[in-house]
């Protein structure tokens, strides 16, 4: 099996030691490997956001017999290691660009469906019960450069006046006065609805809904092969049996096993994002740097940052991870991290760090995520790309992938934008090249400001 990053990346029998595996509840849910050979109507691989929304929905409102086969743990892959930010996105150009590229009509009905992915997270979140410590009610995009903020009042303009979202410019000190300081301050967009949770939290809470609602969830199920019948089911080989299936979905996003399906290979394009968090902040530090918000924030850079202030005031930093995965790669990039949350945040220069993880988010060739049905064979779906916003965006594909196999039509909520699969992207060993000269550009843009 070839994999585009080091081995370290793809341990499925090792949790990543992150904040959130030592602080979520372990699960009270029967999650065994699929020990025999078994059959059902639909097979999902990949037991994150999107698998288990599929799960949950196909059980729930279409009382499907349906199993998911996950190679590690629940919540192992990116939806038990994000940043918690359930919030608009998805793809991997933003505002203006994205109008260029696809037009104005395509992106407000993109961003319909943005919205009403995060409802879906919070509705589930009732329904289901599911307790994941949400924290604010707001997204703050803080300006690193004053030129920055320029381009702000344009992005703005466009999400009011066309797009219809609800978004807040503020100058550098209203966002001081309201938010935070830092070197990094010159104003601030603010979108909603947005929020914090608990990512692992959230994902063993799908987990445990979808297996209520009657499907069953195989953790340590790694699909190895995958196969036909003669009598046309797919059949999925892991090391402890055998699970065939009338109809598959696929949705293993940024660790993807791309060899498992041959209209899979070359499509994604995964990269990986790292976090570290310090120890829990006293009151009089979060005062010097005048935090004094819940909110998820994230800075205007090409190669951004993310952070937020967790529940017990812990201090959550994001951003963009190693190069390859490899130990030694990982260290200089959390030490890049550590330098980069010292410079903005000066006050906190002597801080500790505890935790220090990482994991792949996916992007595509289209700049969009991918949803769909294979026009080569009406069996497979499939969901991936959410380019680094997957917590409201994975939920909702894992809903309308259900929605579609259920009812036997595709949804008609389904942007234009992300319906299909993404196109192959041209010379796909050199995607890691791409990558690093794609990061080498945003660096020298984000020097200019
Ligand atoms: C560090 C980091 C920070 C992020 N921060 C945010 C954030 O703040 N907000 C946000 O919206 N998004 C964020 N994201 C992105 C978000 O986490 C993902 O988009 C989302 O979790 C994708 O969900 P998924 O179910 O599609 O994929 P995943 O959660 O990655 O799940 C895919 C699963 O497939 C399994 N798998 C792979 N191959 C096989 C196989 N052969 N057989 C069986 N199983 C297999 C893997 O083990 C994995 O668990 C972040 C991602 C990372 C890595």
């Amino acid at each position: 099996m070839k994999r585009q990053f080091d081995d370290n990346l793809y341990q499925f029998d090792r949790p990543q030691s992150s904040y959130w595996e030592a602080t979520a509840p372990a699960a009270a849910l029967d999650v065994s490997a699929i020990m025999r050979d078994d059959s059902c109507e639909v097979a999902i691989i990949g037991g994150g956001y999107t698998g288990l929304s599929a799960a949950l929905h196909l059980a729930r409102d279409f009382q499907a017999d349906v199993r998911v086969l996950e190679a590690g743990h629940i919540g192992w892959g990116a939806s038990g290691r994000n940043g918690g930010f359930c919030c608009t996105g998805g793809t991997g150009v933003h505002g203006q660009d994205l109008v260029r590229l696809v037009g104005l009509d395509a992106v407000r009905e993109y961003y319909k469906a943005q919205l009403a992915a995060v409802e879906l997270v919070r509705q589930i979140a009732a329904d289901e019960h599911i307790d994941y410590q949400a924290q604010g009610d707001a997204e703050v995009v803080v300006a690193h450069t004053a030129r920055a903020f320029k381009r702000m009042h344009a992005d703005h303009e466009l999400m009011t006046r066309h797009l219809g979202l609800q978004a807040e410019l503020i100058s550098a000190g209203e966002c001081r006065e309201r938010y935070y300081d830092c070197t990094e301050n010159f104003g601030a967009l603010v979108n909603r609805p947005a929020f914090g949770l608990h990512p692992l939290r959230y994902c063993r809470g799908l987990a445990a809904a979808a297996s209520r609602h009657g499907a069953r969830v195989h953790a340590q199920s790694r699909v190895i092969e995958w196969s036909r019948s003669s009598d046309g089911r797919h059949r999925l080989v892991t090391r402890s049996g055998t699970l065939t299936a009338r109809k598959v979905i696929f949705c293993s996003n940024g660790f993807i096993q791309e060899d498992l399906h041959a209209e899979f290979f070359g499509r994604a394009m995964p990269v990986i994002s790292a976090i570290i968090a310090t120890r829990p902040l006293r009151p009089e530090e979060l005062a010097a740097q005048h935090w004094r918000t819940e909110n998820p924030a994230i800075n205007s850079r090409h190669v951004l940052n993310y952070f937020r202030l967790l529940p017990d005031q812990r201090f959550l930093f994001g951003g963009r991870g190693s190069t390859n995965g490899s130990p030694d790669n990982e260290q200089r990039t959390y030490a890049d991290m550590e330098r980069r949350f010292r410079a903005i945040w000066p006050a906190w220069s002597e801080v500790e760090f505890e935790y220090r993880w990482h994991g792949l988010i996916c992007m595509t060739a289209s700049l969009c995520p991918t949803i769909g049905q294979l026009a080569a064979d009406n069996s497979v779906y499939f969901g991936f790309g959410y380019h680094g916003n997957g917590v409201n965006t994975a939920t909702w594909t894992g809903q309308q992938l259900a929605n579609w196999i259920g009812t036997g039509r595709e949804p008609k909520e389904l942007p234009a934008i992300v319906r299909g699969l993404s196109r192959r992207y041209p010379l796909p060993g050199l995607r890691q090249t791409y990558l690093r000269f794609g990061i080498f550009l945003a660096r020298q843009l984000d020097r200019i400001g």
